[in-house]
């Protein structure tokens, strides 16, 4: 399910099966037809969170915002290509890695896969770099009834370095799904840093308002 489509083969399917939104028009771009295509909430920004600029492909509005819901706990994984090829048309930095955010062994087996990876390991093959994973995210709790400071510091406090080899990148993007408040890339850039990251950039599919 997870793997990628020859893209000799991906082509011919686009021009056979229609727009995965619509159903109706054939694929032009990434899965989808031109007029579904322009309709997204597109917002092809840099939005500023916790001090770090991040790369945002949409506004979390709709359709996009059911789009994520079905592709984060639906299993509906055929709209990996729309998802990932949204960030192929942001400014991306010069980098060496992709770091998916990482989810909990918790989560991890509640859905199956995690959907940043998904969507780095497709990121990566189109810009010809590796996905690193070098920090683990333990359990990740409720926060309701949590003052801004004890989210925080609980959010902080689930991300810790788990990486066995002497592998390092300097320049890396951090990739998640949906930013709202930035403070889980903004744990996940403390613990590249400490691992002597230098330039630590971010991109998402969608950001919601705060
Ligand atoms: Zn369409």
């Amino acid at each position: 399910m997870l793997q990628l489509i020859h893209p000799l083969l991906h082509k011919t399917m686009q021009s056979l099966f229609p727009c995965i939104l619509c159903g109706i028009d054939q694929q032009r771009h990434h899965s989808v037809c031109t007029d579904c295509w322009q309709q997204l909430p597109w917002l092809k920004q840099t939005i500023q969170r916790q001090e770090i600029e991040i790369q945002a492909a949409f506004h979390y509005a709709y359709p996009m915002d059911r789009i994520i819901q079905k592709f984060k706990y639906e299993q509906q994984l055929h709209f990996q290509n729309l998802l990932a090829g949204s960030l192929i048309g942001l400014k991306l930095p010069k980098i060496q890695a992709i770091v998916p955010m990482p989810i909990s062994h918790q989560r991890l087996a509640e859905r199956g896969y995690n959907q940043s990876l998904v969507l780095a390991k497709l990121l990566a093959k189109q810009l010809n770099i590796p996905v690193w994973q070098p920090v683990a995210r333990l359990a990740q709790h409720s926060q309701k009834g949590l003052s801004r400071i004890e989210r925080l510091d609980q959010i902080d406090q689930q991300f810790v370095i788990a990486t066995k080899t002497r592998v390092r990148y300097r320049k890396v993007l951090m990739l998640d799904d949906v930013v709202t408040t930035g403070s889980s890339l903004h744990a996940l850039k403390q613990k590249l840093e400490a691992l002597g990251c230098q330039k630590v950039y971010a991109a998402c599919i969608a950001s919601a308002e705060i």
